[in-house]
């Protein structure tokens, strides 16, 4: 059903008469940007496509069983209940009128349109199978709590299946899983599933032996997490191999479809691997919406999606127009957290300065905190960036002590620590249920229509060039 669009005051006392601040997404860059504007004479409008606030860094450990989803996804509704001057609304932003300076969202046929005089836009971005969208259906990607979640089902009902089936070839497909893409995203999830299987399940069955899972990491590039550089990847791919982790590199993804992965290699090869869960933790696709603002400010979008900002983050002629995080083109930044979240801060305090008739900010500079990724149970690596390296245990503390500092919520936190001492001292995983829905629910969305299948996916509906590499890079 859809209803006719209804203008909505952008703030919750529509005479306020204070200047509407619309921010587009609840991801890192919008929520931080609606933090930082807390005192602020503004009506903040915060249009979300979904109700919570997403940690992505940790989907991998809802899809293992490690976290449950709303230890990482807390509403954003509840977030920001104590700012009295934001609001937050439920719907899909559809279109952006410059011009007019209006936002267009939409949610179950229910069009609003929401003025503004500034806009923050942080729309993030989905997974891009590079042209190759029908891979989706047999490889999930890990951008939402849906895909953790059927992740998670598939995972863990391979193993129930491998349990039932007779034929050894059968047992062998269904525990095989292949993990395409060789940056943070994949290796942590391929050394969960290899923790997995030789730790958590390793006495839960009676037929099979959990231990002989083979689990497989692939990339076409020649390294694991090439952005932490030659050494620390070379211990990141030793450390995974002796958990148990088959690395194979210069492996080109040619096909996917639900019995295996076909495979090119560097020399030129064909092969196949027969394996019932693949993963895709490969490539990204900015949003949409970066197309639509490309169109309309003559900003350029890139292949990925994202769009060209002035060094101040805004739009080319359009000072009011902020685009951060990774949606947004600028010196060849990273799609990480802090990209976002300092973009957002920064976009916020251009808002408050020029309010208050300040001159504006220098332009926006990224201070790089380092990136880390973990490879199993008190094994981590971590480049602070320039000299400052470290691997082991002492890496994995300091990743375990920054999560948590970054997970939104007391209540959250302390939960996580939790389920973490569960799983990392002890055996266990407390968050192992899967449900019919979780493991279906994408095949049954396809029969939705394409509408879906583009919201899902958010790659490229053309097809790259022929000798392009499929399974890409992941830039986080
Ligand atoms: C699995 C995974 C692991 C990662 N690990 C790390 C890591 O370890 N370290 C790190 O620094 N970074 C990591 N990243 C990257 C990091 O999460 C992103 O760089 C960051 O989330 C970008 O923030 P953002 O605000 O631009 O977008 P997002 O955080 O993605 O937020 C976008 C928001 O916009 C909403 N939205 C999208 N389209 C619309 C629309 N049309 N209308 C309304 N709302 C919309 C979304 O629902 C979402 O709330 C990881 C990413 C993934 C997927």
């Amino acid at each position: 059903m859809t209803t006719a669009a209804t203008r909505a005051p952008a703030g919750r006392d529509t005479d306020s008469g204070r200047p509407r601040v619309v921010i587009i997404g609840s991801g890192f860059g919008g929520l931080f940007a609606a933090r930082a504007l807390a005192k602020a004479p503004v009506d903040i409008t915060l249009i979300g496509k979904t109700a919570h606030h997403l940690f992505q860094p940790l989907l991998y450990q809802v899809a293992t069983g490690i976290l449950s989803e709303g230890e990482i996804a807390p509403a954003t509704r509840e977030v920001l209940r104590h700012q009295k001057n934001a609001t937050t609304v439920l719907g899909e932003v559809v279109d952006i009128d410059l011009a007019g300076r209006t936002v267009t969202s939409t949610v179950l046929g229910r069009t609003t349109v929401h003025p503004y005089d500034e806009l923050i836009v942080a729309a993030g971005a989905g997974q891009s199978y590079f042209g190759n969208d029908q891979f989706a259906e047999f490889a999930p990607g890990m951008k939402s709590i849906d895909d953790a979640l059927e992740l998670r089902g598939r995972i863990f009902g391979a193993f129930e299946l491998a349990e039932l089936a007779t034929d050894q070839a059968e047992i062998d497909r269904l525990l095989t899983f292949v993990v395409v893409g060789a940056g943070p995203t994949g290796v942590e999830m391929a050394g969960q599933i290899a923790e997995l299987s030789r730790r958590t399940l390793r006495r839960d069955f009676r037929r099979i032996d959990p231990t002989t899972a083979r689990v497989i990491l692939l990339d076409a590039a020649p390294a694991v997490l090439p952005s932490f550089g030659e050494k620390l990847g070379e211990r990141a791919r030793r450390q995974l191999a002796e958990g148990g982790v088959e690395v194979q590199l210069g492996a080109m993804v040619t096909s996917v479809d639900a019995n295996g992965i076909d495979v090119k290699d560097g020399d030129g090869q064909a092969r196949r691997i027969e394996a019932a869960t693949k993963i895709w933790a490969a490539g990204v696709q900015a949003s949409d919406l970066g197309r639509i603002l490309g169109e309309q400010s003559g900003a350029a979008v890139d292949r990925a999606g994202r769009i060209s900002v002035q060094p101040d983050l805004t739009l080319p002629g359009h000072p009011v127009v902020h685009v951060v995080g990774d949606m947004m083109a600028l010196d060849k930044l990273p799609g990480v957290a802090q990209v976002a979240i300092q973009g957002g801060r920064y976009a916020a305090k251009a808002i408050t300065r020029r309010l208050a008739g300040k001159a504006p900010q220098a332009p926006f500079r990224y201070k790089d905190k380092g990136s880390m990724a973990t490879i199993s149970r008190f094994h981590a690596v971590v480049d602070l960036g320039g000299r400052l390296k470290f691997e082991g245990f002492i890496a994995w503390v300091m990743w375990l002590a920054l999560h948590l500092l970054y997970i939104v919520g007391f209540r959250s936190r302390l939960t996580a620590a939790l389920h973490w001492t569960v799983s990392f001292l002890g055996r266990g995983r407390s968050q192992r249920v899967a449900t019919q829905q979780q493991v279906y629910g994408r095949l049954a969305l396809e029969h939705l229509g394409p509408g879906w299948e583009a919201s899902k996916t958010g790659g490229p509906k053309e097809a790259p060039p022929a000798d392009e590499d499929v399974t890409g890079r992941e830039s986080a």
